[in-house]
């Protein structure tokens, strides 16, 4: 579903990511980790077109994407396989940024109504349906600041949802939350991993990556030092350096 191939990116002088290949097909979690600033956040957006690079190639169900312009006015060529590619590649952020004036239950259904155009009553049924699905069906009238953190992330898996994507991407979705409200969080992602849902999971929970992953890579300093699955990298890794990231982390 989603391939990145050779991706190069800088900020200025500064090398984020220095030749990163990844592929999820239909149906896999791949699970990012690494050190903070190795590039895991950068590569998500550039999956989600909120950031071009300097050299490769990120594809989309096989299409790739092309920008144009140069400087501040560089943006993807095709604005319809922006929309096309957003709205199949759903991604879920750290801070939940729900809309503040907005209940949860308009939270839903906002994208789907206002970006794709989908009938009000329908989309209202399908949000929900999501909206159970996540657990919290009963607060589709409550405000934002009503929820708890875990709830308003899990409500932000249903807006994720609700676009009915082709793969989620998730950037380090528990690590704003307490750790009780974090487990109803990683119970909700288990399940859309179990579901068969393709996903990008960027965590610094390596028991949520064990337990969802069918693919982990190691980031580090912009490149692929290990990969394979769970399995082998959290249980016999060999690289020195995802050793020792391993312990400081577990
Ligand atoms: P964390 O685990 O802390 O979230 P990360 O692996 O997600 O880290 P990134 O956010 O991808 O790391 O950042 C990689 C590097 O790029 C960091 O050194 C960061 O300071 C730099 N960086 C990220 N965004 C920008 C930006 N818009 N402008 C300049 N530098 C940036
Ligand atoms: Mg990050």
């Amino acid at each position: 579903v989603i391939e990145i191939r050779d991706l190069h990116k800088s900020y200025g002088a500064l090398e984020v990511l220095k030749g990163v290949d990844i592929t999820a097909p239909r149906g896999h979690v791949v699970a990012l980790i690494g050190s903070s600033g190795s590039g895991k956040s950068t590569l998500l957006r550039c999956c989600n077109l909120l950031e071009d690079s300097q050299q490769g190639e990120v594809l989309f169900e096989g299409e790739p994407v092309r920008w144009t312009g140069t400087g501040q006015a560089r943006r993807p060529a095709d604005r319809a396989q922006v929309t096309r590619i957003r709205t199949n590649l759903s991604m879920v952020f750290q801070q939940f940024n729900l809309w503040a004036h907005l209940t949860v239950l308009q939270n839903v259904m906002e994208a789907p109504v206002h970006v794709l155009g989908r009938p009000k009553a329908e989309v209202e049924a399908a949000a929900r349906k999501y909206l159970d699905r996540v657990g919290i069906g009963d607060k589709a009238d409550a405000w934002p600041a009503q929820l708890s953190g875990g709830q308003q992330q899990r409500a932000a898996i249903a807006r994720a949802l609700c676009m009915e994507p082709k793969a989620m991407l998730f950037d380090e979705p528990t690590s704003a939350l307490d750790p009780e409200l974090e487990q109803e969080v990683v119970r909700v992602i288990k399940s859309l991993a179990d579901e068969g849902r393709t996903m990008v999971l960027v965590t610094h929970d390596m028991k949520m990556a064990a337990d969802c992953a069918d693919h982990v890579i190691f980031l580090h300093k912009g490149l692929i030092e290990e990969e394979g699955p769970p399995e082998q990298l959290f249980g016999q890794p060999r690289s020195e350096r995802l050793r020792q990231f391993l312990s400081a982390t577990m």
